[in-house]
């Protein structure tokens, strides 16, 4: 690190369990975020502003007058244009340092898979199940630790799943494909603007912490925020020996 960066990241370098080696574990990391949206916003902004030495950003909508009412990575003027290069001017001004690719694309399949592998860590901030799943196969087939995160109304969900530790569930242990999940989306059910910020902010925390190889993850673990009351618990998550992922 050059003394500059000595200087950005000084906060992170005074704790013990970040320190400079851990910084530089952030300085050459690689994630892979989808969705640039009311979770990917809080996700992106913390993965830059902490130094994650590259980003790829997944989103293939324009920003709308209604996303910036939790969307914070976006601005007014950049209405109209697409998320991933609006959020991708955003990261720049914050830390010009980190590389963010903008791919304006809804990524699925192979291309999704191959995304992955490059990455160090996924985080996903999708709003529906079909993409959620996708990505949580490519996580799997790939063997990277996944980030998930879900808002909606006043509720919230993060989990980790980390393919690499044995045992471990994967999302579709927890919500099978073609279960009866059904879709809450906040288009239709409305979601309450910090929720979005609490849970992405909790999904950049655990992806540093995932790179730094610091603490202890929320891998194996389901935290349900309630922020009408404003209650947060955590349940423990099993594999399912008949999973159609990872079983
Ligand atoms: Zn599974």
């Amino acid at each position: 690190m050059n003394d500059e960066q000595l200087l950005r990241y000084s906060r992170h370098i005074l704790l013990p369990e970040i320190g400079i080696e851990g910084q530089e574990k952030l300085l050459a990391a690689h994630a892979l975020v989808i969705g640039a949206g009311g979770l990917g916003s809080p996700v992106a902004l913390y993965l830059a502003s902490a130094g994650v030495g590259r980003i790829t950003l997944c989103d293939n909508e324009d920003v709308d007058l209604t996303n910036l009412q939790r969307q914070i990575v976006h601005r007014t003027e950049s209405v109209g244009r697409k998320k991933v290069e609006s959020a991708r001017a955003t990261l720049a001004s914050i830390n010009p340092e980190v590389k963010v690719a903008a791919l304006p694309e809804r990524v699925d399949g192979r291309r999704l898979e191959a995304l992955a592998a490059q990455a160090d860590v996924v985080l996903d901030g999708s709003d529906n199940f079909a993409t959620r799943h996708a990505v949580n196969r490519a996580c799997v087939r790939t063997r990277k630790p996944l980030v998930s995160g879900a808002a909606v109304r006043f509720d919230g969900q993060v989990a980790v799943f980390d393919p690499r530790q044995p045992g471990a569930p994967c999302y579709a242990c927890l919500f099978p494909e073609g279960g009866e999940s059904e879709e809450v989306r906040c288009a239709v059910m409305g979601v309450f603007a910090p929720v979005t910020g609490i849970v992405g902010t909790i999904q950049a925390a655990e992806a540093l912490k995932v790179i730094a190889g610091t603490g202890e993850t929320l891998a194996g673990r389901l935290l349900l925020l309630d922020a009408l009351t404003m209650q947060l618990r955590t349940i423990n998550l099993r594999k399912d020996p008949a999973c159609q992922v990872c079983g």
